[in-house]
């Protein structure tokens, strides 16, 4: 045997080798979660809140997360309230620049169509311009058929009034009260479905901690988690509106603002499909909240999959007192 034909055996049992127990590793380990985070437009600042969300669904090491942008809508500035003509002329300036930017803008948005056929679930952080019909009607397949799971954070409860659809998969949002109906809970637990009209349209009327209260602790997503635990500063979402269609409520929280208790998380069966919602995660600072990631994280492996495998963190929040990350 040559030294080249030495080499080249000893080349073709380390590729054997590392063949073998890559298939090994395989079959041990399941298949990470495929993840698309769409962003790119929101009246949230999504370009903080979308690294910080990779960061915990990655962390926990089930999935692998891409984004997806949005093209960016041009901003017509707000008109000073003031006379002086410099200022005037630089929004007039401002003002023609945005307008003359709009054309490429709706040709880049009608082009936006996300491969979302690569992922098992879309985590959406977007509230902005409706998508191009093609892409609404992708998304409505794939979710409905159950190929795709959904997650719905915060303000993307807010996107999309106009869209039938959208509303049904997302069970309720930020919407006026004659939009639908909405959900909440008396202090005896009792759930109170009340009529489209009644009560205040979406808000929030309290902003800072507030207890979440897990009303099904059997779920997947709440199971082991204690029954009442404390977030961290946030806007608690009230008077959601929607139609509220085979949504599961999981957990609210009881609002100063409304004295009611408010849904807080949720899902929803959308067909076969499965949608995740929190209206948890106004800002970075609220999603460090080791208990908004664990039910992030738990969330979206069970819109993904159906089940959950992750564990809740050792420092996961109790009654008393929050529990943020760094
Ligand atoms: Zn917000």
């Amino acid at each position: 045997m040559t030294w080249q034909r030495r080499w080249l055996g000893l080349g073709w049992a380390v590729i054997l080798g590392w063949a073998v127990s890559a298939l090994g590793a395989d079959q041990a380990v399941p298949a990470k979660i495929r993840v698309l985070i769409i962003d790119g437009q929101n009246n949230h600042n999504w370009r903080e809140t979308t690294p910080r969300m990779k960061k915990i669904l990655e962390e926990c090491g089930r999935f692998t997360v891409d984004v997806a942008t949005a093209p960016e809508k041009p901003r017509v500035p707000p008109k000073p309230k003031t006379d002086d003509p410099a200022a005037l002329a630089k929004y007039a300036e401002a003002k023609a620049a945005a307008e003359k930017a709009l054309p490429a803008y709706q040709a880049a948005m009608a082009k936006f169509r996300p491969a979302i056929e690569n992922y098992d679930v879309v985590l959406s952080n977007y509230n902005g311009d409706p998508w191009p019909a093609e892409f609404q009607t992708a998304l409505d397949d794939a979710v409905k058929s159950g190929r795709l799971g959904l997650v719905i954070v915060h303000a993307a409860n807010n996107a999309f009034p106009g869209w039938k659809e959208y509303n049904q998969m997302i069970g309720m949002g930020w919407r006026s009260k004659d939009y639908g109906d909405r959900l909440k809970l008396d202090d005896t637990g009792a759930l109170i479905r009340v009529p489209k009209g009644a009560d205040e349209g979406s808000g929030h009327r309290y902003t800072g901690e507030f207890a979440v209260v897990i009303r099904d602790p059997q779920h997947p997503i709440t199971r082991g988690m204690p029954r009442e635990w404390m977030h961290a500063r946030d806007e608690l979402y009230d008077n959601m509106r929607g139609p509220i269609e085979n949504v599961h409520l999981l957990a609210t929280a009881y609002s100063k603002g409304t004295k009611a208790h408010e849904p807080m998380i949720w899902t929803v069966a959308y067909g076969k499909g499965r949608v995740f919602h929190t209206p948890m995660g106004h800002d970075v600072a609220a999603m460090r909240c080791v208990g908004f990631a664990a039910t992030l994280q738990r969330g979206t492996e069970w819109a993904a999959t159906g089940e959950v495998t992750i564990p809740l963190p050792a420092n996961f929040p109790g009654p008393e007192k929050s529990s943020t990350a760094p």
